[in-house]
């Protein structure tokens, strides 16, 4: 960091690089003064470099042997940084201490279901039973009888998994009041390929989850993971700086709708993948904008995969959207369409003429023979796919890189510092607030329709979702995306490994770094405290400095004696220990007794 450049005392033309003041501030001066750091900005980054929480939650337990209360900081657990940095950051290490569990296993995850014991197989055959016999009543209109059976089914189900069986059978009927009922007539879309799209081969999809592995010539064995990333098309040429080169001609729309449906492609891409590939291929990465602002993901996957398939399959993959038309834009956010309370509808405002509800606008669309979907969404050419050495530098680069933006919003990744890139950020924004985010959204009135469920409380151009968000890009759902039997573990698992693995070194049983304080920690340690919220004004809560600088105190020397522990720790002791890091346990749960 440079010293400031005094006010008025610049050098008429600055030097390139000489920006230091040529004298120093006159000591005692207020300006001297202003150049010595402030101390609550040093306790503030303290606690960042230490992983303590600047916003914790202060939790009183009271113990219920003895009655005496202590007010227990917890960390505040958030997931982006501008919440707090040092929480961001923990979650960040956890989410690559998962990634990098899922990425390189040798060996299935989760152990298979076992098989089903003989009561449990005669509750389903009874089940069956209940299923024929609620058909039969149904179909001859004795609504009475099915309301009894449906009410046996719901008993029966409840005892199906008390069994402990796991999911359920069959999805619930639904009774002929109910609003959506199931046997309404099925939409039919097109499911004819595109002609556009390349065939895929088709496969069974094996249950394995974990990559090949290869053997050497020596005899020693190898199991390599990849790297992916996905990307969307081009909407126009653009500069270095993401930005177009003709905004004019760049084509905001496409880029609007392709954000807000972007996860249905990926989905897609992994279900095609899949099939093509004949076995559980199992995936770990992040979505993020690049700098055009474009939605793009990174991939972790498990195993190796040929780039010519992977290629292939970006290629063919492609997700239609079956909406009515978004051709015209018939009103405006200013001038909207009008609900009329006694018809229950939306109604032009000069002529009273209801808009098309939502199923007669899929109806029409329905009817058209040569009909094709409103938005179609696919992949550009640029596929990026490469091998991975598991344990080596490049692998924990990767990951790195993977997680890099998953702290910040996805508007802050890249921060628009030229007026050039905050036009085009504002353009692309002022397309997501009228791009429908779902079939409920109240942007459709801007285009004569009225959506799924319409309520007189629909403000288009204001509806809620978060695709609508300046600070989202249209990026609406979530960011991290980690298939199901990626490492077998949840967050949680991963956070009480850390915690496991800091205990097993440091020879603790016990709670310097607050362990017990965590309650998603309490496993099965008998009950004996009480938690309530603390109130920040409540007498026993000391002030958040104060608070801060023990939490800080506590890391501190918990952390040389993690260091001490570590160097006594003979050399091969766990693979985790320096991607664990110190900081992985909780806030260091400070306590303040009361
Ligand atoms: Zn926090
Ligand atoms: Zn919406």
């Amino acid at each position: 960091m440079n010293a400031p450049t005094l006010p008025g005392l610049a050098p008429a033309e600055p030097a390139a690089h000489d920006t230091k003041p040529t004298k120093p501030p006159r000591p005692g001066s207020r300006a001297a003064r202003m150049m010595l750091p402030r101390s609550a900005d040093v306790l503030k980054d303290l606690a960042t470099d230490y992983g303590v929480c600047l916003r914790p939650i202060s939790m009183r337990r009271t113990d219920l042997d003895t009655g005496q209360t202590e007010v227990i900081d917890l960390p505040c657990g958030a997931t982006r940084e501008d919440k707090c940095l040092p929480c961001a950051r923990r979650n960040r290490r956890l989410r690559q201490a998962q990634i990098r569990e899922g990425w390189h296993r040798a060996d299935e995850p989760l152990p298979g279901p076992e098989p089903a014991a003989d009561d449990q197989r005669s509750m389903i055959v009874m089940r069956a039973h209940l299923e024929f016999e609620r058909d039969k009543a149904a179909r001859d209109a004795s609504w009475g009888e099915v309301a009894d059976l449906d009410e046996a089914i719901r008993e029966l189900e409840e005892a199906i998994t008390t069994e402990g069986l796991r999911g359920r059978v069959a999805p619930p009927h639904h009774g002929p009041d109910d609003e959506e009922p199931e046997t309404g007539p099925r939409r039919k879309r097109s499911t004819r390929r595109r002609q556009d799209a390349v065939e895929l081969p088709r496969r069974k999809v094996e249950p394995r989850t974990v990559g090949k592995v290869y053997t050497a010539p020596d005899g020693s064995t190898y199991q390599p993971s990849m790297w992916l990333t996905l990307t969307l098309g081009s909407y126009g040429p653009v500069r270095e700086d993401g930005t177009p080169l003709n905004p004019g001609r760049y084509d905001y729309r496409r880029a609007a709708w392709d954000a807000v449906h972007f996860p249905r492609l990926l989905d897609r891409f992994w279900q095609n993948l899949r099939r093509c590939e004949g076995w559980n291929v199992q995936y770990a990465g992040c979505v993020e904008p690049q700098r055009r602002l474009a939605p793009h993901a990174h991939f972790a996957i498990r195993g190796t995969i040929s780039r010519d398939v992977l290629r292939t399959v970006a290629a063919a993959t492609y997700h239609q959207v079956w909406w009515p038309s978004v051709d015209v834009q018939r009103y405006s956010v200013d001038r909207p369409p009008v609900w009329n309370e006694q018809a229950k509808s939306w109604v032009d405002p000069d002529t009273r003429v209801p808009l098309a509800t939502w199923d007669e606008a899929l109806d029409a669309i329905d009817e058209e023979p040569d009909t094709e979907p409103v938005h179609v969404v696919r992949f550009g050419n640029q596929v990026d796919a490469r091998g991975v050495m598991p344990g080596t530098e490049d692998a924990e680069r990767t990951l790195r890189y993977i997680t890099k933006y998953i702290t910040k919003h996805a508007a802050d990744c890249h921060p628009s510092g030229t007026g050039r890139q905050r036009a085009h950020l504002e353009r692309l924004w002022q397309q997501l607030q009228i791009t429908p985010c779902t079939d409920r959204c109240a942007n459709w009135l801007l285009y004569g329709v009225q959506p799924k469920q319409a309520t007189g409380k629909l403000r288009p151009g204001r509806c809620k979702g978060k695709v609508h968000q300046r600070s989202t890009l249209g990026i609406g759902g979530r960011r991290i995306l980690i298939s199901r039997d990626w490492s077998g573990k949840t967050l949680s698992d991963h956070k009480a490994d850390a915690r496991e693995w800091v205990r097993a070194l440091l020879g603790v049983t016990t709670d310097l770094a607050g362990t017990d304080a965590d309650p998603d920690a309490a496993g099965p340690a008998p009950l004996r405290h009480a938690w309530e919220m603390a109130h920040p004004t409540d007498r026993d809560v000391p002030p958040l400095a104060h608070r801060l600088l023990r939490s800080i105190s506590e890391r501190a020397r918990w952390r040389s004696q993690l260091l001490a522990a570590k160097d006594r720790a003979a050399a091969g002791d766990s693979p985790n220990l320096s991607a664990i890091g110190t900081q992985t346990t909780t806030n260091g749960g400070a306590r303040h007794s009361g």
